[in-house]
């Protein structure tokens, strides 16, 4: 992990959404402190604060967040201090892009976050940020908290592998422009549907595989399944490699067990479970 040099709690707003696809919801977050946010590029990835609910004592709840929100006593705070019917919802989130302010064209910085939207708002599958992203509307506000990057570029950026399922893609995509030009290496992106398979710009010696499952509907369907057999697949660059792995925890667990049984050096794979599958639905 490194961890952004100022870690501050920033208030911001919703400037615009853009579905992008049938899973994928863009939403560009700016205004307020947007100006404080230090982009580092790679996977950062950020806390993000949520209003609990479209009114306004759940929005003038996000006021009421804790700095340290993200580490143990500020969440007992943000627990102990804010009622839970307006308790703003917390959830991890990366950097799809960061765009600096353009005073000329009277533009606050802006950071664009790809949600992925999974499950269904009407069987109640869906989730509150996946929810939330789909209904936010301009001058929404939020809060987020910076936690910098896991991909540490001390273990080279010359040879790459990434493996995930989509909602690794915007971490893998900007891991990707924030190579260098001469980096080689494999990508293995699952993605719900084939529409989903956002183009991002890469080395060219980086080989971009997609793994579609075609199976978005069916929610026993596992997200990562699939990048899993792909990646057992292919034949395991021989060291030096720096491997990131991230989606459904099922992922990065088993991945990392084949790539050290490969013979990649543990200190080489960096790893993080996004989220996890209820033990019923798998
Ligand atoms: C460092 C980090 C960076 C991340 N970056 C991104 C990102 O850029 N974009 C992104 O979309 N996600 C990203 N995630 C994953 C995201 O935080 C989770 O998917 C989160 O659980 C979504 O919150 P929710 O409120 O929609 O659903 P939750 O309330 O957390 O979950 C509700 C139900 O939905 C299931 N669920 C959660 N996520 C998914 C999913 N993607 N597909 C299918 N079922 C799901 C859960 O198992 C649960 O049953 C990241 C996670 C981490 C740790």
């Amino acid at each position: 992990m490194r961890k952004p040099t100022r870690q501050q709690l920033l208030r911001l707003e919703v400037v615009r959404t853009e579905q992008i696809s049938a899973h994928w919801m863009r939403v560009t977050l700016g205004g307020g402190q947007s100006a404080l946010f230090e982009p580092m590029g790679f996977d950062q990835w950020f806390r993000l604060f949520i209003p609990a609910a479209a009114t306004d004592d759940a929005r003038e709840a996000l006021d009421r967040v804790p700095a340290n929100a993200n580490k143990t006593m500020g969440y007992f705070k943000f627990l102990a201090t804010i009622p839970q019917s307006v308790r703003p919802i917390m959830r991890n989130y990366s950097v799809r892009a960061f765009r600096p302010a353009d005073l000329t064209a009277g533009r606050t910085a802006e950071i664009d976050v790809d949600f992925v939207l999974h499950g269904s708002a009407e069987d109640g599958t869906a989730g509150p940020a996946s929810t939330w992203a789909q209904n936010c509307q301009p001058g929404d506000p939020v809060a987020l908290i910076d936690e910098g990057i896991v991909f540490n570029p001390e273990q080279g950026t010359d040879r790459v592998l990434l493996v995930s399922d989509e909602t690794g893609l915007p971490a893998i995509s900007s891991i990707c422009e924030s190579l260098p030009a001469d980096a080689v290496g494999t990508v293995i992106a699952e993605v719900p549907a084939a529409g989903d398979a956002l183009d991002f710009a890469h080395p060219a010696g980086v080989d971009v595989r997609w793994v579609v499952r075609e199976t978005s509907d069916d929610p026993h369907v596992k997200p990562g399944t699939l990048a899993l057999a792909a990646l057992r697949e292919i034949e395991v660059p021989a060291p030096p490699v720096h491997a990131f792995i991230v989606g459904e925890q099922a992922l990065p667990t088993s991945a990392r067990r084949h790539l050290v049984e490969a013979g990649v050096p543990k200190e080489h794979i960096s790893f993080v479970g996004y989220w996890r599958m209820p033990a019923k639905q798998k």
